[in-house]
């Protein structure tokens, strides 16, 4: 098959993968190609392929388009929401909350053989017609989807009073390796030894909230040690995002922090 026969998707297998190692960083993406618009938003990433859109929903819920690849995570809500959207290749899910995981938005806005990569405690809820196209990725483990890499990264409070949102060793991040970027979807979390260490990201989505993740101080502190190229706050409700952008800006390290309203 022709990698880019028009009409059909480019990536449909998902293959179990090995244990996750640490990832290089991603060379040669250039720093101004980078530079957003002072006038208008960019919502969207310099790739190989051309770019990645950010296309934010709601909340924790959003979508990424690639070149032949369009992929949601943590879909919920009414499905009018992704009316416009461009329909999902693939469904990633970061743990079963409901502001995260509904079996009725996955029903009515994916196929019947679109594949879902979740948690194992997700793939645990999922109804039968669901859980037979969804694969389940444990901390640490990654797989890949076609020629995308997907690092399952631990979500969890590390806070002794915020224990029983999110245990250690349940939900999951991601780190995708899509067209020569690396994107990290933080999910519900605080900024663990794990996030702190990651390296080479070009863009990510990041929690601040309470009681149930972090607040704006813990989120710059732990957005300043991974220093991604490209931040959007997210999962924030009720956080003051400008307080947030000044301590990352700040700290000198040229992420561009990108301030969308997530609840409009
Ligand atoms: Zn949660
Ligand atoms: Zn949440």
């Amino acid at each position: 098959m022709h990698r880019n026969t028009p009409g059909l998707t480019r990536r449909r297998v998902i293959q179990a993968g090995t244990a996750l190692v640490a990832a290089a960083a991603v060379p040669g993406l250039s720093s101004a190609a980078m530079a957003a618009s002072h006038t208008e938003m960019n919502n969207s990433i310099p790739s190989s392929s051309g770019k990645i859109d950010i296309m934010p929903v709601n909340h924790a819920s959003l979508a990424l388009v690639a070149p032949g690849l369009t992929l949601y995570s943590d879909p919920v809500g009414d499905p009018s929401l992704y009316a416009d959207l461009p329909a999902p290749d693939l469904v990633l899910i970061t743990h079963e909350h409901g502001d995260h995981f509904n079996t009725d938005t996955l029903r009515a806005i994916t196929d019947s053989d679109t594949p879902l990569v979740v948690n194992p405690g997700v793939f645990a809820k999922l109804p039968s017609d669901l859980q037979s196209r969804a694969t389940a990725i444990a901390n640490n483990n990654m797989l890949l989807f076609g020629d995308m890499r997907i690092n399952a990264i631990p979500a969890y409070n590390t806070s002794a009073d915020r224990l029983q949102y999110h245990p250690q060793g349940r939900d999951n991040g991601y780190v995708l390796e899509l067209d020569g970027t690396r994107v990290y979807i933080a999910g519900d979390t605080e900024d663990t030894p794990e996030m702190r260490a990651l390296t080479g990201v070009d863009l990510a989505f990041v929690p601040m909230n309470l009681p149930y993740t972090m607040d704006i101080e813990q989120a710059a502190s732990g957005v300043l040690a991974f220093a991604p190229k490209v931040i959007y706050p997210y999962h924030y409700r009720g956080s003051d995002l400008e307080a947030f952008k000044s301590m990352v800006d700040a700290g000198g390290k040229e992420i561009d922090v990108r301030l969308y309203d997530w609840y409009g």
